[in-house]
């Protein structure tokens, strides 16, 4: 059956896809509503105040949300999951005062999940990868961006993609790949860095592109990791090579990333905790997302969130993603992403939800199928035990669904949550 009709939703928000500049109220909300799902899409959303549709003889599964708030699954634009461990030993050094460019430079940091990686075969990575995925679900994600970015070899950055597109192919989690070979100069090019953007330039990006196994290219643009002619060699080979631009950009220092993200029209521009007013101009006219990284600023102790109520008066389009990495943001919760984007960036809790949802949605460059629920959209939905959205954000540390839909399909719930039932 691809019929579903998901009955008695007490609240539904729908991010307004087309609402992207000063955001104010970019959510709307019927209450005591119903969804009809028809192949994966919406179909058709009852009126406020009609909790069930009128009976129809045609067989359908019917599912009672029993006066559940309904959201679209959550989109994060920004993740690192393909990596072997963890690095819980870095939390203590940087408690104790270490930077985290000071754990770099000696031998920790991306460099020690780099030797993790390189170690690893495909299926071990994959294996690590679907749990992963397991766990962005049970957090309300249906669909990620995912980076390669610790292997830093030809070989070693194709074998995370296809870890990546492994694990993806088996579970409900959408996954978008990115390369991120220019995530760090390796060591053995330590002494040359623009012997090993060469590499990446003339080898690693026409080879992902050419085994069709990543959608977009991606540079870490900082001191330290890549200088900005070095980040426009890595965008040029991009477009190239056909595939979408990513950038990481502003995180520690201003550099010029977003400038250049808007030269090159890419689709996103990451982090931007220290663009200026001219930058978010650029980025604004161009129509590149910003995609605020809050879990990366918090996590490392810093202070300088991304400017975003700023970004909203420029007429920045915003996308509020983890930065899900074993280094800097070890968390897959974007509902906690949303408490940051407010206490911090002084979001509101709707311009929170449409930056997780729609605004993911348009980094990925998936804003006409995901990221919100009006008909003609994928049914990737999360059910709530909520009045209203604003406790999402509010629940701090707290929130995740009950149950979550990807293209009409149960796959995620609580043992609390109610089951599926098949109606004639
Ligand atoms: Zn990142």
């Amino acid at each position: 059956l691809d019929r579903l009709f998901i009955t008695h939703i007490g609240a539904l928000a729908l991010p307004d896809p087309a609402r992207t500049g000063v955001l104010n109220l970019p959510v709307d909300v019927i209450h005591d509503t119903w969804l009809e799902i028809e192949d994966g899409r919406v179909k058709q959303i009852g009126a406020a105040g009609e909790p069930k549709p009128p009976d129809s003889t045609a067989a359908a599964l019917r599912y009672h949300a029993g006066g559940r708030l309904a959201t679209p699954g959550f989109v994060d634009a920004h993740t690192h999951p393909v990596f072997i461990s963890w690095r819980s030993g870095e939390f203590l050094r940087r408690i104790r005062g270490e930077t985290y460019q000071q754990i770099a430079a000696a031998g920790g940091g991306i460099l020690s999940s780099v030797r993790g990686v390189r170690s690893a075969t495909v299926e071990q990575l994959a294996e690590l990868v679907r749990k992963r995925l397991d766990r962005f679900l049970e957090l309300g994600t249906t669909t990620i961006e995912a980076k390669s970015g610790y292997g830093l070899t030809v070989e070693d950055e194709l074998k995370s993609l296809r870890a990546l597109h492994t694990a993806a192919a088996a579970h409900p989690v959408e996954v978008s790949p990115t390369l991120l070979g220019a995530h760090t100069i390796p060591p053995e090019h330590r002494h040359n860095p623009d012997e090993y953007t060469t590499l990446v330039c003339d080898r690693m990006i026409p080879a992902a592109a050419a085994a069709r196994l990543a959608d977009a290219v991606d540079v870490f643009l900082e001191e330290g990791a890549f200088t900005l002619p070095q980040a426009r060699r890595v965008f040029e080979a991009g477009r190239k090579a056909g595939l979408s631009l990513r950038i990481h950009a502003d995180q520690f220092t201003s550099g010029g990333g977003a400038a250049l993200a808007a030269e090159f029209g890419a689709l996103s521009a990451d982090h931007m905790d220290h663009t200026d007013e001219a930058g978010l101009k650029l980025l604004a006219q161009a129509g590149v997302t910003v995609v605020l990284l809050p879990g990366a600023v918090f996590f490392l102790g810093l202070n300088d969130y991304a400017p975003a109520r700023r970004m909203l008066d420029n007429n920045c389009r915003i996308a509020l993603a983890t930065d899900f990495n074993p280094g800097s943001c070890p968390t897959q919760s974007l509902p906690l992403m949303m408490t940051l984007a407010c206490i911090k960036m002084k979001l509101t809790p709707a311009e929170a939800l449409w930056a997780a949802t729609m605004g993911g949605a348009y980094a990925l460059g998936a804003n006409d199928r995901i990221g919100t629920l009006k008909p003609g959209y994928q049914a990737d939905i999360c059910l709530w035990v909520a009045d209203d959205a604003d406790f999402i954000p509010y629940s701090f540390g707290n929130a995740s669904p009950e149950a979550v839909f990807k293209r009409g399909k149960l796959v995620y719930r609580r043992s609390s949550a109610p089951t599926a039932d098949l109606i004639q």
